[in-house]
């Protein structure tokens, strides 16, 4: 009996020490939890001290930017604008919430962000505002990354009011100096044309005239250049866009240039795939790849050859290389061939009768048709010079 008793004494004892144990680990764990909660707690605090940080440098810097920053949403509405943007388009104070037009109140600019917000495809431009300003603004449009629920655009315009003007300045008087370059010059080649027609007393005054004849027209081919460049970086000579058979008109310039590659002892040849039909204006188009042949022929020593390819080219476009097996071009030289003035020989240009011109004509048409031009080459190895034209639609039968 005595013995059941000390047992059940000593279970009571033992479940006592037992609940006293449990209650302490209980407790223990329970701080434990509490630290750790603590714990986290200050971190987020720090976290988002942080963030907040980020948030108002983020302010502060878009407040203090130069250029007018809008960011739209999804639903077409103003999530931000900073002071800039207000001033350059005299909107409103509170713009956040607001529709863009009510931001922005120009439909180039509304239409350029809300494509970039549905397309998800980035946008550039230059806009005039109203009479009342006279600002020009260059704007370019950037999507959000993801185009879900999340989509939106980033805006940002400069003023670019001051550097249109200076461009303009600096185009009129290229374009006047030209113009009044070439009134006197055609006197000067016109008398010196007579001159070199009639006898001469001596061959020294012969070979003098016929100088003065080369250079006048060499000086003349450079005021056309000019005057040419003039013309299509002021957009004075709209172009006409119209569908061409880009291979036939390489076709018609490779046997009108029949004389010159018979001279040079040049073989040519053209390779037409596919439809070979481009959007383009046709006398800029013409001049573009006499531009490029001319080039071509010049630059290629004798035995070489000329080959013109048309072929279709990705998103719709027409590719035209005309590719030489001549001199080629030194890589340093390549990002600035299209240059105005920029010549690898400008002693060997000049002996050709090059203007250093041809090139910035070239691409400043090939640019206002849409296109893009480039080129591939290697010194001594050949050039390849390409032109991306809009394709024209497919004809129906
Ligand atoms: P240029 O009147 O001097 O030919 P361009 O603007 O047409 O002027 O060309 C600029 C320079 O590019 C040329 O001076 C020449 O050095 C180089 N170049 C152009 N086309 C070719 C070519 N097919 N092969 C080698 N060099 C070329």
């Amino acid at each position: 009996m005595i013995e059941i008793v000390t047992g059940i004494a000593a279970l009571a004892a033992a479940a006592v020490v037992a609940g006293w144990l449990a209650r302490r680990v209980a407790l223990r764990r329970g701080e434990d939890e509490a630290s750790e909660l603590r714990r986290r707690v200050e971190q987020g605090e720090q976290r988002l001290q942080q963030s907040d940080a980020q948030r108002i440098l983020l302010e502060m810097v878009i407040a203090a930017m130069g250029e007018g920053v809008l960011v739209v949403g999804g639903s077409g509405r103003v999530l931000l604008a900073n002071p800039r943007l207000r001033e350059l388009f005299s909107a409103p104070a509170a713009l956040e919430g607001r529709s863009l037009l009510e931001a922005v109140r120009h439909a180039e600019v509304v239409d350029a962000i809300e494509s970039a917000v549905a397309g998800g495809v980035a946008q550039v431009g230059d806009v005039t505002l109203g009479p009342a300003s006279e600002r020009t603004l260059r704007f370019s449009v950037a999507p959000f990354p993801s185009r879900d629920e999340r989509a939106g655009a980033v805006a940002v315009f400069r003023d670019v009011t001051e550097l249109r003007r200076i461009e303009a300045v600096r185009r009129d008087f290229v374009a006047n100096a030209s113009h009044e370059l070439k009134t006197p010059l055609t006197a000067i080649r016109g008398f010196a044309e007579r001159l070199a027609d009639a006898e001469l007393p001596d061959a020294t005054a012969k070979h003098a005239v016929e100088a003065i004849v080369g250079n006048a027209k060499r000086l003349g081919a450079l005021v056309e250049d000019l005057l040419e460049l003039s013309r299509i970086e002021s957009g004075s000579v709209p172009l006409r866009a119209e569908p061409i058979a880009a291979g036939e008109l390489v076709q018609r310039l490779l046997r009108e240039l029949d004389p010159r590659l018979r001279a040079g002892e040049l073989e040519s040849e053209i390779t037409i795939e596919g439809a070979g039909r481009v959007i383009a204006d046709r006398s800029a188009l013409e001049q573009v790849l006499a531009n490029l042949l001319d080039n071509a022929i010049k630059y290629t020593p004798a035995g070489g050859r000329v080959a013109v390819q048309v072929r279709p080219a990705p998103e719709a476009r027409v590719r035209i290389e005309v590719e030489d097996s001549g001199l080629g071009i030194p890589r340093k030289d390549l990002p600035r061939i299209f240059e105005r003035f920029y010549r690898v020989d400008p002693g060997r240009s000049r002996a050709l009768g090059g203007t250093g011109l041809g090139l910035a004509i070239v691409k400043h048409l090939v640019q206002a048709m849409g296109g893009q031009v480039g080129v591939e080459s290697q010194l001594g190895d050949g050039s390849r010079f390409w032109v991306e034209l809009p394709a024209a639609p497919a004809i129906q039968s």
